[in-house]
């Protein structure tokens, strides 16, 4: 059976020393790996009923697109500010120094529908909790959380407590 560890790179002290970058490259530039990997994540979707997909700029665009494909639904995006033309909510998060924020289209979600939101890599759940709020903002349920990975050091799943979520690696 395929383990999709077998397609994480660990890089020591990068972006800067004492860090280890998990970098899942080597799983997209893979075909099996990445389609088991869009499997797994659809298969969590459908059992939770869900109709619409919302992935953070940039990676969780790469792991939202094919699940959203698979499910036969349409991915809403979470973007960086200043990208996306009309009009947006948004929402600010705390980086380990400084802030970010992330856009949603006004627009992008109905209300009642319900929501898949996926990334790459789950760390202190900064990222995920600001898409959690525009989400919401919109009326969308959150029906589930998938990641690639989980670092679980961050603990980032204690700052989404009550969200049901889903890691296919953890670190
Ligand atoms: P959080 O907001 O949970 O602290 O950080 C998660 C975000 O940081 C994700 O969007 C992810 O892309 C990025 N990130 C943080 N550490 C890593 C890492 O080791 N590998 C990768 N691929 N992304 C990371």
């Amino acid at each position: 059976m395929l383990d999709l560890n077998d397609y994480i790179a660990s890089i020591p002290d990068f972006p800067e020393k004492g860090i280890i970058f998990r970098d899942i490259t080597p799983l997209w530039g893979n075909a099996e790996a990445y389609a088991e990997a869009t499997h797994r994540i659809a298969h969590f979707a459908k059992m939770r009923d869900v109709n619409v997909v919302v992935g953070p700029e940039s990676r969780g665009f790469l792991v939202g697109a094919p699940v959203a494909h698979e499910l036969g639904t349409g991915i809403v995006l979470a973007r960086k500010p200043g990208k996306l033309p009309r009009e947006t909510v948004s929402e600010k998060y705390s980086l380990e120094y400084g802030e970010a924020s992330l856009e949603m289209h006004k627009d992008a979600i109905k209300p009642g529908e319900k929501v898949l939101i996926t990334d790459d890599l789950l760390a202190t759940g900064g990222t995920i909790a600001a898409t959690i709020k525009l989400v919401e903002s919109l009326g969308g349920e959150v029906a589930g959380l998938a990641f690639m990975i989980e670092l679980n050091d961050l603990h980032g799943r204690e700052k989404l407590a009550g969200y049901d979520i889903l890691s296919l690696m953890d670190y």
